[in-house]
This record gives structure tokens, sequence and C-alpha cells, in this order.
């Protein structure tokens, strides 16, 4: 037996965190760490956030659940408030980023079903995507990684490379029901296709019948300055799941829909024991309470600006390092020329927080009430960070050579 009561399916690095606060997170013996990962892109409002804990304590001394057979009124305000701000007219709500996929895929596959087209069931995904670990969403994701040793892949997902309109278009089929895209590559590596490619996908759905989902579990909820990140490409899809960010810390997710995309989820069809539950609608409103306040997603705009300007003056310090600097507002990545995990550790050292992801890119996405001081301090620490691996680099160069 290993040392461990857990699954081994995590890679763990060896530290615990006691506390948070802010963009910092502090371990036992109170060594501060600066958290530019925030939880993978969950803790949108930091740690300890005191409007959300007040939210959270609040509800707990008051209901923590009843069940989807009752009106839960919290659910119809964070639904409305949704609506409101976003292209939806209906939301469902889950308890993660992949049941929120699921309900949009079963949302998009029930819509033709009921217009009598059951045989429309295909999704065009897209290289380098992720969108779960369900075994739908990995079918979705089509990852070889993810896939393997868990059976026959669930039918209906055909995969094209990620930016290219001329191959979503040919693997559009008759049996085709919708595409389903993230605005931006999260896990994939912060991978920003051109700013024409949800406009084509739009186009291409509106030409085919074909229902448009973005998958927004890493990208919305302000993470990139726009509430939800297609907004950028001035397109609206038809089906969106969010997720991560939307409950800061609290796990929940939501699949937001127009009327007529929802029109096959009817009574019955579809369910959930925790999704909306009345805890997590308390920290979902508190949250929409401070993201959707007047300028704050400018302000996200603009520090994912600053962030961004500062990687790319460390980036022409060290082309021996860093390969590219991209993304948008509080979503960016650093692929790197070394291994990700090498730099990833330097800046750990360094008592600072990023994440992997694909590519060989480092994620930087701090909560989004990171301050300007705060950014200098993180543009800092990478800055060490780098040195610390380029003199490394240099000396295993020297070494070699000798
Ligand atoms: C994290 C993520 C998911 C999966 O969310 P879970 O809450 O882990 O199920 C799906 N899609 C994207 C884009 C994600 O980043």
């Amino acid at each position: 037996m290993s040392g461990s009561a857990l699954y081994n399916t995590f890679a763990r690095l060896p530290l615990a965190f006691e506390r948070g606060e802010g963009c910092w997170l502090m371990t036992a013996d109170g060594t501060r760490y600066l958290d530019f990962a925030s939880g993978i892109a969950v803790n949108s409002l930091g740690h300890a956030h005191p409007h959300l804990v007040a939210a959270l304590t609040n509800q707990a001394s008051t209901l923590w659940h009843v069940s989807n057979l009752y009106e839960i009124p919290g659910q119809n305000r964070l639904g409305e408030r949704l609506v409101e701000a976003t292209f939806a007219d209906k939301v469902f709500f889950t308890n993660s980023g992949a049941e929120a996929l699921e309900c949009a895929i079963k949302t998009a596959r029930r819509y033709h079903y009921v217009r009598g087209e059951e045989n429309r069931i295909r999704i065009i995904t897209f290289e380098g995507a992720f969108h779960g670990r369900t075994l739908a969403t990995i079918a979705a994701g089509g990852q070889k990684k993810y896939l393997e040793g868990f059976g026959p892949k669930v039918e209906g997902f055909d995969q094209v490379p990620y930016g290219d309109l001329e191959a979503a278009e040919k693997a559009v089929g008759p049996d085709t029901a919708a595409i389903l895209v993230e605005p931006i590559q999260g896990e994939g590596g912060i991978r920003v296709p051109p700013g024409s490619f949800l406009r084509g996908l739009r186009e291409l759905c509106d030409r085919h019948g074909l229902l448009l989902i973005v998958d927004e579990v890493q990208t919305g909820i302000g993470r990139t300055g726009k509430f939800l990140a297609h907004e950028w490409s001035g397109i609206n899809p038809d089906i969106a799941a969010v997720a991560k960010g939307i409950g800061g810390g609290f796990p929940m997710g939501a699949c937001l829909a127009t009327e007529e995309a929802a029109s096959g989820m009817v009574p019955g069809v579809h369910g959930t024991t925790f999704g909306g539950n009345p805890l997590a609608m308390a920290v979902g409103n508190a949250v929409l309470d401070v993201v959707l306040e007047d300028g704050f997603l400018e302000e996200v705009a603009r520090k994912g600006l600053l962030l961004k300007q500062g990687l790319a003056a460390i980036a022409d310090e060290f082309p021996g390092v860093i390969e590219e600097i991209r993304g948008t507002g509080l979503l960016l990545g650093i692929r790197c020329k070394i291994a990700n995990t090498k730099l990833l550790d330097a800046m750990r050292a360094e008592k600072m927080l990023g994440a992997p992801a694909g590519d060989n890119v480092i994620r930087l996405l701090p909560p989004l009430i990171v301050s300007e001081e705060e950014i200098k301090e993180a543009l800092e620490r990478v800055r060490r960070a780098m040195r610390t691996v380029a003199e490394a680099d240099a000396a295993a160069e020297e070494r070699a050579q000798a």
C-alpha cells in the first residue's frame, strides 16, 4: 500500500495551505505565497473575501439544502441575473464544470430530437480542448491520455484542429447537432484563436442549423475582462457552460441557453440533487454582486494589460527561457522554451504560484481583485525565477561544453 488513503490520481506537490486572504495563501508555519493560480481560475475574488464569507455564513445559519422539488429563491435570483448579464434566457445549475457541459451536450441533442431530427447527435469539438472528466466530456475533449482504459469512447464527437474554420466546415454532416468550443483554450495552454474564429463558427452554425456551444468554464465570469469571453468576438452562442469562477471557491456551475436552444429540456428529462443548492446560490449571487459592479470588468481588463505588458518585458529579457506571452485579461500564459515545470518550481521557490497547462505553458490567473502592487510584486518574483533558471541553464551548458 502506498502512503496515502487517497486515489493516486493527482501528482500533488508536498505543499499544504492553512489559510488564505485576498491573493495570498499561508502555510501552517506562516510562509506567504502570492497566489496567481487561484485554484485554477476558481477563487475569482481571492481568498476569504468578506462579502462571500458573509453570504455563505448567513446562508449556513438559515438553510443548507432542500431539493429541486421546491422553489429555491436564490436560484431564481441568480438565474435572472445571469440571463440579464448574458445572451441566455434559461439557466440550469450544476455542481461542476463537467456537469455544466453534460447539460449543454444533452440540451443540444434534445433540441434536434424534439424537432424530429433524432439522428443529429454529433458534436464538432477541437484538438487541445478540455471539457471535463466525465465519460462524455473526455470524449468531447478527445485527448488520448484521458480516454485510455475507460472503455468505449462515448459516441458522437468529431474533432478538428483548433482555429481551423475550413476543417470545422468539412466535418459538418447530416448528423451534426452542434459545435462545442472554448473561446480561449485554458488547459490546452491559453491558446487564443484568431478573432474571426468564433464569428466564423457562428456563421457555420447558422448556415447548417447547428447550435453553438461555448465552454466558458475557465474563461467566464469576468476572467478575460468581459463577463463571458465570447463577447470579445461580438457573437452570441446558443448555449454556454460556466463553473470555476462563478462560485469563487464554492463548487458550482451552470448551463446557460437561449429559450429556443433549451426548448427540448422539459420536465423530467434532466435533473440534479445538489445543483442550485441554497449555499451555492448564496455565494454565486455574492460573486455577481462584485463582478457586475460598475467598472469591475474594465479594471480586470486594465490590470490584465498591465500584467501582460510586464510579462512581455520579462520575455524580452529572457529570450532563452520564454517563447511567448499570450492570453486576454487575467487569463495569461507564459509559453516556455525550457520545461514549464522547471520554471514553476523556480517561481514556487520565490513564493509565487502559477498553474501548468498544455503546450508547455504556465498559466497566470490571479484573483480578479488583484491590486497593481500585487501585480508588480508578482512580476518581480517571476523575474527572479527566470534569472534562476536562466543561470542554471547557462551553467549546465558550460558543463556540457567543458
Ligand atoms: C475546468 C474545466 C472544465 C471542467 O470543470 P470541472 O469543474 O473540473 O468538472 C471544463 N471545461 C473547461 C474549459 C475547464 O477549464
